[in-house]
């Protein structure tokens, strides 16, 4: 094991130290900017080999029983308790320490013992409350939101009788907000204790707070009665939390009804039904079922291990205090070139960056373009993951801080809902609001250097360094017709997200409505969840090649290392092949729920299974009722929205990297790929961009006169002279990271998005390639060639 000497005591030598001891105990954290330590913070090697060899050396047994090796389980538990105990510096003789699997659990706990008092209970939670903490209320008799510190402060002075003349009361609120990393006053605790009748307890969620500080509960009497706390965010590992308890407030507790075992000492079942409940310390009394042993067996490591790699409580706050008023300070410096505010940043009041006791190491904030336009946070994220940095996004589990910071009302909020919005969704501003937040949390173990990299990663693809706007190509007249382009190659993709199958050089090739003929005629599906698979998350399956044999009436399929191909026929009947028995499941792609038809066969679902690596097989999509193109599901999830900006007004965009047609322009791909090559990247292949179509410039073009981006321009085309299909352009097809996967080892590059992202950007969605669909029957016929000539015309409402 690597030895390292303790850490110093010098702010900035800390600094260094922890950049230094980094190399050896988090060699998971190499090349990667982590800042979500407020989701979880990540485990030191040194913390892992002790547990190893804790676990290697000793026996431990189920708890409870007689045996040596059940002894020192018992044992260990009873001292790790203990150690954790004076974590936080709590008394044993005043506190008792409950283990839970996280911190709603131990909120829960909390809640059902409430739940059970004689007239139900009033619940008061503060707006800055996480989810577990908000959730509380369904229990309660009523409940009451408090929107501000203020708002507790005069219910407090109130002694509001009223609240409590039904009973019971619980005041919750968050030690710290796991949005924005501001600190609540622990003082109302002490309050609450001085009230008369003691008729309210507090509930303290710290599991946000103690990630980079401890509660302290040294004095019993300011206290929470009950502090929850997830230890994996201290800790980075075990996964555990606890629930630690006030000892003059656990007869709450009495009223529990349900035990297991673990928490009775007689039961029986027979004729009489009765059961003598555990009576002894509060924990035994709660902690139902066989405890995680060697979870907490695991704490004691990480607790030694935490004070060897970090020094004192102390030394922490310091270093994650400084590190986040850096990394404030650095957010509202930011300008755009014409001056106007890169960030905004939620504070909830004045910011305290800097004061420890007022503020943790989170930061909250949205980005805003030159114009003062919001940036979506989907585009943030698609970044943020090609440079494998890791922050959150989205509503953090924090309703109350989330609607506040953003201005949201609650019928804002429902409306976002039933558009569609959900946690995590793709559509994340609307109405010119943002939906969610960004967040950077920093832990003990992130360093200046950590910050200076975030920061140069906004400036690099969110600060506008030019006043220009960037050039609109108008090459051709508006409504002219301009025959200077053909269709350079027509690929088909089979197989969602699988290998594309090219058409034959000048073979006529069928376009309808929803698409190409045979164009994701078939999806692979996840045996578990029923969802399609996706490159995204799935790269290898840009190395599953399908190919359409029509002679003999199969899709063949191979996978790189599988010797043999798998086959199904083309036709729908099932009867025809005897891989062609199907079953129907509801699936879903891209989240919309749909019929598919899997095939049976073990060889398929073996073969996928064994070249993507996740239990799966294959699935055709339902048939077609009729000769109704939209019932086709393949594209059923097309989704419309708003006009994209003034230019594009009644012009749908699609969403979803999938459209019934995507056409990309090799003149654009070219100018990209200069663009790629002058910054000494690699070039991007067409492939990654999965079109349908290939244009290309004419070849009769002197040299120079191509027309990169003379598509963003374009209404629609006529492809194969008179007579030929007329399709129309639908809008910028949106690009995410997939398009860095290379098509053909599976791998994944930074390239082509980097600097698409810094050339194509257009009102915070970066485009290549158009959305393409044909023009209703009417538009003369239907069959398209690589070969043909095309004609495009430019939009005339500009
Ligand atoms: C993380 C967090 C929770 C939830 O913790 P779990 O361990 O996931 O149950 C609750 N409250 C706050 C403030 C948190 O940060």
């Amino acid at each position: 094991m690597a030895t390292i000497s303790g850490p110093p005591a010098n702010r900035a030598e800390y600094d260094c130290y922890i950049e230094r001891m980094r190399e050896t105990e988090y060699p998971m954290l190499k090349d990667t900017l982590y800042l979500d330590h407020a989701g979880t913070t990540p485990y030191s090697k040194r913390l892992m080999e002790r547990f190893h060899l804790d676990m290697m050396a000793n026996l431990f047994g189920n708890p409870h029983s007689a045996s040596p090796s059940s002894q020192r389980s018992t044992l260990e538990i009873e001292g790790v308790r203990l150690q954790l105990l004076r974590f936080f510096k709590a008394d044993p003789e005043d506190f008792d320490l409950v283990f839970t699997s996280n911190a709603t659990a131990a909120i829960k706990l909390v809640m059902e013992a409430f739940r059970e008092q004689e007239g139900g209970f009033w619940y008061g939670y503060h707006v800055d409350s996480h989810t577990s903490l908000v959730g509380v209320r369904e229990c309660a008799r009523e409940h009451r939101c408090f929107l501000s510190d203020e708002e507790v402060g005069v219910w407090l002075d109130e002694e509001s009788v009223e609240d409590v003349a039904g009973g019971l009361c619980l005041l919750a609120f968050p030690a710290q907000s796991n949005m924005n990393g501001r600190r609540l006053p622990l003082e109302w605790c002490k309050h609450v204790h001085g009230l008369h009748q003691r008729r309210v307890y507090t509930l303290l969620d710290a599991a946000a707070f103690a990630s980079t500080s401890a509660p302290d509960l040294s004095d019993a009497s300011t206290a929470a009665d009950f502090t929850a706390v997830s230890l994996y965010k201290i800790f980075g590992f075990p996964d555990l939390g606890a629930l630690i308890v006030r000892k003059d407030a656990a007869h709450l507790f009495q009223k529990r009804r349900y035990f297991g075992g673990g928490t009775v000492d007689m039961v029986v079942c027979l004729k009489e039904q009765w059961h003598a409940k555990k009576s002894g310390p509060l924990h035994e009394q709660l902690e139902d079922g066989t405890l995680p042993i060697h979870s907490i067996v695991a704490l004691k490591s990480a607790m030694q291990t935490h004070v060897e790699l970090f020094g004192t409580l102390d030394q922490v706050a310091n270093h994650t205090t400084a590190l986040a008023k850096q990394l404030y300070d650095g957010l509202v410096a930011l300008r755009h070139a014409n001056e106007a505010l890169v960030s905004t940043v939620y504070t909830s009041g004045e910011p305290s960056y800097g004061n420890s006791t007022l503020q943790g190491p989170i930061v909250a904030f949205n980005l805003r373009d030159n114009r003062g336009q919001w940036v979506s946070n989907t585009e943030v994220e698609k970044l943020a993951s090609i440079k494998n940095v890791h922050v959150r996004t989205g509503g953090v589990c924090n309703p109350g801080g989330v609607a506040q910071s953003l201005d949201l009302a609650a019928w804002e909020m429902r409306e976002n809902f039933s558009a569609g919005h959900r946690c995590g969704g793709e559509n994340d501003i609307l109405n010119g609001k943002p939906t969610g937040i960004i967040r950077v949390s920093l832990g003990v173990m992130s360093t200046r250097s950590d910050v200076a990299c975030f920061l140069a990663f906004v400036d690099e693809f969110f600060v506008d360094k030019t006043r220009l706007l960037p050039p609109l190509p108008c090459l051709s007249r508006p409504g002219s017709s301009v025959p200077r382009f053909h269709v350079e190659s027509l690929t088909v993709y089979p197989v969602k997200s699988c290998a594309g199958w090219q058409i034959p050089y000048a073979t006529p090739w069928e376009a309808c409505n929803e698409g190409l003929a045979w164009d994701r005629e078939w999806c692979i599906v996840h045996q578990g969840t029923g969802k399609a698979l996706s490159q995204k998350q799935h790269p290898r399956m840009a190395l599953i090649r399908p190919s359409l044999d029509f002679r003999a009436g199969v899709l063949r399929i191979s996978a790189p290392g599988a010797s043999e191909q798998v086959t199904v026929p083309l036709s729908k009947d099932p009867t025809y092949f005897e891989t062609a028995a199907f079953f129907q499941r509801d699936a879903t792609v891209c989240g919309d729920p749909i019929k598919a038809r899997l095939y049976t066969s073990p060889v398929i679902a073996g073969f996928l299974t064994s070249a993507i690596g996740v239990p799966c097989t294959l699935a055709r999509f339902p048939a077609t009722t009729g000769n109704l193109p939209s019932t086709r599901h393949s594209k059923a999830h097309l989704q419309q929205t708003n006009a994209l900006s003034p230019n594009t007004i009644c012009r749908p965009l699609l969403l979803s990297n999938e459209s019934p047609i995507l056409t990309i322009s090799r003149s654009s791909l070219n100018r990209l790929n200069e663009q790629i090559k002058a910054k000494g990247g690699k070039a991007a292949h067409p492939s990654v961009f999965r079109a349908n179509i290939v244009l290309a410039d004419s070849p009769l073009l002197p040299p120079g006169h191509e027309q990169p981006w003379a598509e963003d321009e374009w209404e629609s085309m006529r492809i194969g002279g008179d007579g030929g299909p007329i399709l129309e352009f639908l809008g910028g097809c949106r690009r995410c990271q997939m398009v860095c996967i290379d098509q053909v080892s599976g791998e994944r590059n930074q390239e082509p998005f980097v600097t698409l992202a810094k050339t194509r950007r257009f009102e915070g969605r970066v485009l290549f390639g158009v959305h393409t669909a044909l023009v209703g029957e009417k538009g003369g016929g239907r069959m398209i060639r690589a070969g043909d000539v095309v004609e495009t015309v430019a939009r005339t409402d500009q």
